[in-house]
This record gives C-alpha cells, sequence and structure tokens, in this order.
C-alpha cells in the first residue's frame, strides 16, 4: 500500500486531504507544530479509512526535525510515496511595518520548510523510481496580495521550486506539480472582514468560496496514476477567480 506525507495535516485543508488521501487507499503520515489534539483526531479520523495512520510533531523549518521525522516514519510505516507540502503560515502586514521576523517566518515554513521535506522525500523516491510531490501553493503566489509581500513571496517561490524539481527528477518516475487554492473556507479565512469577503466573492465566476473538499480532490488526482504525465504544473482551484 503506498504511504502518503501530508505535512501541516492536523487541521484545515491539510486534515481534508489526509483524509481523502486515506479514504482512496493510502496509508497517511501527517505532521503539524503543535496542536497534539487536532493531530489525534485526525489520525483517528483516517484511521477510520481502515488504512494506517501516524501523526509527528515536527517543525518543517528544521531541517534535524524534517530528517527524524522522516526516519521515524520510514521505521514505522516504510518510504513515503506521496508528499503533499501543506504546511504554511501567515503573517500579514503591509511592507513597511512587516518586521524581519514575520519575513523569516513565513518564508522559512512555507518554502525552505518545502524544500526540506521534499529533499528527503526524493531520495527515497528515486530508489523506488516512483514519487508524487504535491505542493500547496495559493493564488496569492500568482497574482499577489496587499499585505501579504511575505506570503506571496513564499507561494511564488514554491511555484519556482515546483518547476525546478519536475524537471530534475521525471524521468525518475516522480512528478512533482503545485495546487493554488483561491478563496478556501478555513481558519485562516474566517477572520477576514464581511467586506473583504463580498469583495473576493464578487471576483469569482462560481460564485461560492472553495472548500477543503475542492483542494483535495485536485490533490487526489495529482497523487494518482491518472496524473503520471503531469509535472511541473500549478493546478489553480479558485472557482476562476
Ligand atoms: P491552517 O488551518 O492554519 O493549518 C496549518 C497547518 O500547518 C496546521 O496543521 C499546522 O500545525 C501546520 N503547521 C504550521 N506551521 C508548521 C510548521 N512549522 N511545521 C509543521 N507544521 C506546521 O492552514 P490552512 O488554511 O489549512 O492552509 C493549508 C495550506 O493551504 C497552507 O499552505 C496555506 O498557505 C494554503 N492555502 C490556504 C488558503 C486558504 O484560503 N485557507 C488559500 C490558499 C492556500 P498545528 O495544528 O500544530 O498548528
Amino acid at each position: 500500500m503506498s504511504l502518503a506525507l501530508v505535512t501541516g495535516g492536523s487541521r484545515g485543508i491539510g486534515s481534508v486531504i489526509a483524509i481523502n488521501l486515506a479514504k482512496s487507499g493510502y496509508d497517511v503520515a501527517i505532521c503539524y507544530s503543535g496542536n497534539e489534539k487536532a493531530a489525534e483526531e485526525t489520525v483517528e479520523k483516517i484511521k477510520e479509512a481502515g488504512v494506517k495512520a501516524m501523526a509527528l510533531k515536527a517543525d518543517v523549518s528544521d531541517p534535524d526535525q524534517v530528517s527524524k521525522m522522516f526516519s521515524d516514519i520510514k521505521e514505522e510505516m516504510g518510504n513515503v510515496d506521496v508528499l503533499v507540502n501543506n504546511a504554511g503560515i501567515t503573517r500579514d502586514g503591509l511592507l513597511i511595518s512587516m518586521s524581519e521576523e514575520s519575513f523569516d517566518a513565513v518564508i522559512d515554513i512555507n518554502l525552505k520548510g518545502t524544500f526540506n521535506c521534499t529533499k528527503l522525500a526524493v531520495k527515497d523516491m528515486m530508489r523506488a523510481k516512483h514519487g508524487r510531490i504535491i505542493n500547496i501553493s495559493s493564488i496569492v503566489g500568482i497574482n499577489g496580495n496587499a499585505g501579504q509581500a511575505n506570503y506571496a513571496a513564499s507561494k511564488a517561490g514554491l511555484i519556482g521550486f515546483t518547476k525546478s524539481v519536475a524537471r530534475e527528477y521525471g524521468s525518475k518516475g516522480i512528478t512533482v506539480n503545485a495546487v493554488a487554492p483561491g478563496f478556501i473556507e478555513t481558519v485562516m479565512t474566517e477572520s477576514l472582514p464581511e467586506k473583504v469577503k463580498e469583495a473576493y466573492l464578487g471576483q469569482i465566476p462560481v460564485k461560492r468560496f472553495g472548500s477543503a473538499e475542492d483542494v483535495a480532490a485536485a490533490v487526489e488526482f495529482l497523487a494518482s496514476d491518472k496524473a503520471s504525465y503531469i509535472t511541473g504544473q500549478v493546478l489553480e482551484v479558485t472557482g476562476g477567480m
């Protein structure tokens, strides 16, 4: 049975991606940064699909913690076949008031975290001559967004990273793609003022906000054999926004 690792799989979009992959028959490992209760709840839901599951506390921005995470997963469940780099944070603010700390934190987790995890996953995938890497970017990484220079830079960086790694390992049976969600209803977005939400809705041709399930469906497709001839792409899940 194939094994998927979903970073930031404890809650939000990552949790739905993890549960959806489990329903498709993957064993699933998730990692999280601090919210152990949410991680345990997601593990229980993954197990309900009849597959193996484990949760690991690991900060993806720290190469040592990522290295330990991969060896713990290998010992317990085997090699990672599908890596979903989903862990992400925001530290919003206009550029002139954005601290260096906020900038670095977002780049370290969203972009360097993906580098750390991908580097380790690719080694085993090369040996297996098969692998799927799916990086969760954002429409903001394509269009930019006022107040999110750090976040947009990290998500745009993920796209360049995706396209480059896809070129490096396509011949080894490894595909690397990005999913760029638009406005997805989660805790990350629910705190936005109503006026801002209405303005976004006005820009969405399908006239609804996205759900984590919409993103999970795109990930499931890219992880499947049906997507074996697709690599280096950015799949926008935005309702046409
Ligand atoms: P979320 O609800 O805030 O969940 C974030 C997840 O990442 C949690 O599991 C969290 O773990 C984990 N995490 C945070 N920092 C971490 C670290 N240093 N190491 C390991 N795990 C870490 O976020 P979300 O809204 O579901 O977003 C998921 C992804 O989709 C992100 O990459 C985000 O940028 C992207 N995205 C979201 C939207 C949207 O509308 N929500 C749109 C486009 C793209 P804990 O539970 O332990 O904190």
